[in-house]
């Protein structure tokens, strides 16, 4: 077997963040076997920073460079714990930008100890309800304010959807062959099935948008009925709200599968141990969805799912090490 050649020259590409998006779309050849629509998965987990948010940090940093709100040497500000926090700090090193993320107390030290060593200030805030002074979106917005630092904002920044719907949504369509029978996704901000949902109502109207979200989540009630579901707990990361984020748009949304951790987490272990992708844990939600809808047999052509992060940033979680 040989290599696939390089799809972007070394001569052309600035630096790392060129290789951002592109990502490999691979058939689950043993998971997916015998169902009656192909199952194509979007490897998000193998951008630079090892997530779909990649594409949403540099798509925001370029947003507010060409309105001339930051240029380099800024300060840049979110709240994050987890992809997005290492996305633009990726984008920060290579623009010359500094980085501050504020996070909840209860995040992994894991995390925490990532960011710092990408040269990022971690401002730990204590565990506070959403409009508590304490919260740390609060006091990521109350910093910003003070210090003059631009606040990234990927729950309202419209280009986070806008870089799905340019740049996610086109590569699939592509990478699949010009036919995609079904599109299936969780929801954190909603970027994700936002942009693609959008682009492929254009482009592929037959095709069905489902979001896969995690029991204990709200949004798939919301997305059913406009009525969000009742909170509980769940321990899948990354996806799944009690609140609505405001760039998630339901109307592109046409089904919902519900999905519990233990399904999820134990379809992240068959996806490393049968088809070695290394993935975490919302792409175990969003499969158990994908392996849902393509055997429902209601499908016409492949049915595509975001894998949209690594499992490196899971290491210490219980749910990784065992034996599965
Ligand atoms: N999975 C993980 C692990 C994430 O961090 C996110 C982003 N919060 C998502 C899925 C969902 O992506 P989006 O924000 O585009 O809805």
């Amino acid at each position: 077997m040989s290599l696939a050649p390089p799809t972007r020259s070394a001569g052309r590409a600035r630096g790392i963040l060129d290789w951002i998006g592109g990502t490999p779309l691979v058939p689950l050849a043993r998971i997916g076997a015998g169902l009656p629509s192909i199952v194509l998965a979007k490897c998000e987990h193998m951008n630079p920073g090892g997530s779909v948010k990649d594409r949403v940090a540099v798509a925001i940093v370029d947003d507010a460079e060409r309105r001339g709100v930051i240029r380099p040497g800024a300060t840049l500000i979110e709240a994050t714990a987890g992809n997005t926090g290492i996305g633009l700090a990726l984008v920060a090193a290579v623009r010359g930008y500094s980085l501050v993320c504020v996070m909840p107390a209860k995040m992994s030290v894991d995390k925490r100890a990532s960011l710092a060593a990408l040269g990022v200030r971690v401002v730990v805030t204590p565990n506070a309800p959403p409009d508590h002074p304490d919260n740390f979106q609060v006091v990521a917005r109350r910093i910003a304010a003070e210090e003059g630092y631009f606040l990234t904002d990927q729950f309202e920044s419209p280009a986070n959807v806008r870089v799905h719907e340019e740049t996610t949504g086109p590569e699939i369509l592509d990478q699949a062959g010009g036919t995609i029978g079904a599109f299936v996704a969780g929801a954190g901000t909603g970027g994700t099935i936002t942009g693609v949902g959008r682009f492929l109502a254009r482009a592929q109207p037959a095709a069905r948008i489902v979001l896969a979200d995690p029991v204990g989540s709200g949004l798939a009630a919301w997305v059913e009925t406009g009525v969000v579901g009742p909170d509980g707990p769940y321990q899948v990361e990354g996806i799944g709200s009690g609140k609505p984020p405001a760039i998630l748009d339901r109307t592109v949304i046409d089904d919902v599968e519900r999905v519990p951790d233990a399904e999820s987490f134990a379809m992240v272990h068959r996806l490393l141990r049968e088809e070695g992708l290394l993935v975490g844990g919302s792409s175990g939600t969003a499969v158990v969805a994908a392996l849902r809808v393509a055997a429902s047999g209601r499908i016409d052509g492949p049915v595509v799912v975001v894998l949209p992060d690594s499992w490196d940033r899971y290491a210490s979680k219980p749910w990784m090490s065992r034996g599965g």
